[in-house]
């Protein structure tokens, strides 16, 4: 038998999953109205911040007793990626429960069911008549899944964010199909690269010199050579994720008109995400050195060039880490650190020294972001609002002021 609460919090976790936000172009509109009317009936205010038209920052604030110490945000973007309708069992954004209690719609992992599960674990709180020392910040951002820069990317170089004196934030993470939580403190450097490649034109019946196809031959086999070794590391050690390696791979060639004719021009993109262990200033003078290599007038475009973000550390100088600890000690519940493989928003408050962790209650679960048939069963959502229910107020009642991390 379920209790009105949980009937409740399922309810409001399917109404998220039918608001089709998803890409291109989401129209935030009905998220906004959705969490404004959430914020309502726990009785918090909401605050909608544009950086950007059509771009919402909904903040949900509910007030500690010690309104001046740093605050805790609970971070969650609305938007979803883009779902290949045929290919699902249920229509994508229904929000179809079937029998074994699995709750299938795109964000049902990534990541409205987090959302949800901070706004449910606080009315449970509020009901229960806890009050916490430190303010709590809900927030909705737009744009994650197209890399945020004009959600949180923009929100957290704004006054008001600075407003909000951020202490610490918790942000999406992943299911794990065992029984530990995954919990992820930092995450690999992207760059994503293009390399020009030109070279003499000419025939395709001659035998030129400095073509771009040889450049972009030499180039590859450099790149391709690092992945060799990247992948032999991953295959030879079980205890790596891919998070612990870098991966290099060749995403789009451009350049050529027709099969005779020798072009004037290659582009390759490649992607780029690296081990945290890597110097990237070293790599760079290797690039450089592999395009000079390569022959005359190779030259480099960075499409994107995220600078070392330091993860969060995971020791007794940040006291947030260890009540968030303490909290999956006393459940005897495991959780396991790791890099994150991809990226996500909390990049950005760890990039202006909020310290962050990547967080789903979501074990015993098929990894399906972003997937066909992405679902999450209703059982694992509400354990996941009981474990926020410790969580949340773990964190905010931390004393003492962080040092710098
Ligand atoms: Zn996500």
């Amino acid at each position: 038998m379920m209790n009105d609460l949980d009937q409740l919090a399922i309810e409001n976790f399917r109404e998220y999953l039918r608001i089709p936000s998803v890409h291109p172009d989401v129209n935030y509109d009905d998220c906004v109205t959705f969490v404004k009317n959430q914020a309502a009936s726990l009785g918090l205010p909401v605050q909608v911040y544009h950086c950007f038209p059509n771009k919402p920052i909904v903040i949900v604030t509910w007030i500690g007793r010690e309104p001046d110490l740093p605050s805790i945000l609970l971070n969650g973007h609305m938007d979803v990626v883009p779902v290949f309708k045929e290919e699902w069992t249920h229509d994508p954004f229904g929000a179809v429960m079937d029998e074994n209690g699995d709750i299938y719609a795109r964000g049902a992992q990534d990541m409205k069911s987090t959302s949800i599960q901070y706004l449910e674990a606080i009315r449970r709180l509020k009901m229960d008549n806890v009050t916490l020392r430190r303010t709590i910040h809900v927030s909705f951002v737009p744009d994650e899944e197209i890399l945020g820069a004009e959600g949180m990317g923009a929100f957290v170089k704004s006054k008001e964010f600075e407003e909000l004196n951020v202490g610490f934030a918790l942000d999406e993470g992943a299911p794990n199909s065992v029984d530990a939580y995954r919990l992820f403190y930092g995450e690999r450097n992207r760059w994503a690269i293009r390399i020009h490649c030109p070279g003499q034109t000419g025939h395709g019946s001659l035998l030129l010199d400095n073509t771009a196809g040889e450049k972009v031959r030499k180039i590859l086999d450099k790149f391709y050579d690092l992945r060799e070794q990247e992948k032999k590391k991953l295959d030879d050690d079980p205890s790596l994720n891919t998070g612990d390696v870098s991966t290099i791979n060749l995403t789009v060639i451009e350049g050529g008109v027709q099969n005779n004719v020798i072009p004037s021009e290659f582009v390759i993109s490649i992607d780029c995400r690296f081990a945290i262990t890597v110097d990237l200033e070293e790599f760079e003078k290797t690039l450089n050195e592999w395009c000079e290599e390569a022959g005359e007038g190779v030259w480099i475009e960075f499409e994107a060039k995220i600078p070392r973000i330091p993860p969060t550390k995971l020791d007794e100088t940040n006291p947030f880490w260890m009540a968030f600890k303490k909290t999956f000690d006393d459940m005897n519940a495991e959780l396991q650190p790791q890099i994150f493989s991809a990226a996500s928003d909390v990049r950005y408050l760890r990039a202006v020294n909020i310290p962050g962790l990547g967080f789903a209650p979501m074990n015993h679960t098929p990894v399906l972001a972003h997937a066909h048939d992405e679902y999450l069963n209703k059982d694992i959502f509400l354990r996941g609002i009981g474990i926020y229910y410790k969580v949340i107020p773990a964190v905010a009642n931390v004393e003492e002021i962080p040092t710098q991390q």
